[in-house]
């Protein structure tokens, strides 16, 4: 089937996923990558210090304070946020380049850098929202997760009430329960999402060459 729309290259999406920390988007994030490899995570610039075993490029882009703050004054970000003295930002080049090229893009950011990520990029973001079954099961989750201490479960399920209070923006929500059942719903959301007129690239010129126009 040379010429034909459905071998045409799409173009990638911007998949933004968002939860109070503990109810699981990490893991289903994952899980998405595993099982395709056009899935890929995006890479935020920070300020911060390189942990031992972070990667410059991989885990994150460290640049200095001087930098990070030409790269805002230069609109080089999709978004960005200073967070207690570090600021962190996505590089919208990186996404750009990855969705012409037929990727799908992975944020994991919370409601406020999903909003600005849809401000700039609306006909490419699809954005997901994960809860927890029960505010119980999101407190052994938290309490279980490695390295975690009670004040920190605490902090995190305070705002984890804050967060959730969002969950009208998203263009879909998923409850976490069983995780097989929620990684289900996940990939089939990115697999309609891909399918839609707009992200066909090519779908204009077959269209005119049915009607004979080209
Ligand atoms: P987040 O990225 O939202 O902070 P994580 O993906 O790190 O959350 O998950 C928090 C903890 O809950 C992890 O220990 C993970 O293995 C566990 N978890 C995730 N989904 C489920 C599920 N459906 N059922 C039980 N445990 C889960």
């Amino acid at each position: 089937m040379s010429n034909s729309a459905e071998q045409d290259p799409r173009r990638g999406l911007m998949l933004v996923i968002s939860s109070p920390s503990g109810a699981g988007k990490t893991t289903l994030a994952r899980m998405l990558m595993k099982e395709f490899e056009d899935v890929v995570l995006s890479v935020s610039a920070t300020t911060r210090e390189a942990r031992p075993n972070e990667k410059d490029g991989v885990d994150y882009h460290f640049r200095t304070e001087e930098d990070f703050r030409k790269m805002i004054a230069g609109r080089e970000f999709l978004e960005w946020a200073k967070v207690f003295d570090r600021y962190y930002g996505t590089p919208r080049a990186d996404t750009v380049a990855q969705l012409e090229a037929g990727n799908d893009v992975l944020f994991d950011v919370d409601w406020q850098g999903a909003d600005a990520l849809h401000d700039q990029m609306p006909n490419d973001c699809v954005s997901v929202f994960v809860l927890p079954p029960s505010i119980e099961a999101l407190e052994q989750r938290l309490a279980a997760r490695e390295g975690s201490s009670p004040e920190m479960v605490a902090r995190r399920m305070r705002d984890a009430q804050a967060e959730i209070l969002h969950w009208r923006r998203y263009d879909y929500c998923i409850v976490n329960d069983d995780l097989q059942v929620a990684y289900e719903k996940l990939r089939r959301i990115l697999l309609v999402e891909r399918t839609k007129r707009l992200r066909e690239h090519n779908l204009e010129d077959h269209v005119r060459r049915l009607l004979g126009e080209l």
